[in-house]
């Protein structure tokens, strides 16, 4: 592929506004995107700044989704695990015991696999280059 404005050059990319490509010459780097020099700069930052952002979103409503599937599942086990206990009451002291330590176990397992999922979510995204 030739670059657009110099037909005699490689193009080593292509612009991520209008997809022409470009030489070393006509390109400028704009976090990790290619764009037309003085030509398209600002527009691409923009584009990638509005792709980071909403990359951004999803990711938040993702993790919320994740929490409340966690929260919803180890409500709903907590439920079995005291039904359980619940039928199970005036039977054997050892059985009761370790059912009733069941749902604390679960929210546990829970509350860290979410936490932990959180803080890799949290991992600051690269700051935009100037
Ligand atoms: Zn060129
Ligand atoms: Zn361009």
């Amino acid at each position: 592929m030739r670059c657009f404005y110099h037909q005699d050059a490689e193009a080593i990319g292509l612009c991520k506004l209008c997809s022409r490509g470009l030489c070393p010459a006509c390109a400028t780097e704009t976090d990790d995107s290619l764009a037309c020099k003085n030509r398209h700069e600002a527009q691409v930052e923009q584009i990638t700044m509005l792709i980071k952002r909403n990359a951004e979103v999803n990711g938040r409503s993702g993790a919320f989704q994740a929490a409340m599937l966690l929260v919803y599942g180890a409500g709903a086990l907590a439920f079995t695990a005291f039904s359980i206990r619940a039928f199970m009451q005036g039977g054997e002291e050892i059985g009761t015991g370790f059912i009733s330590l069941l749902p604390a176990g679960v929210l546990g397992i829970c509350a860290a696999a979410n936490l932990k999922w959180l803080l890799v979510r949290r991992t600051p995204a690269k700051p935009p280059t100037a």
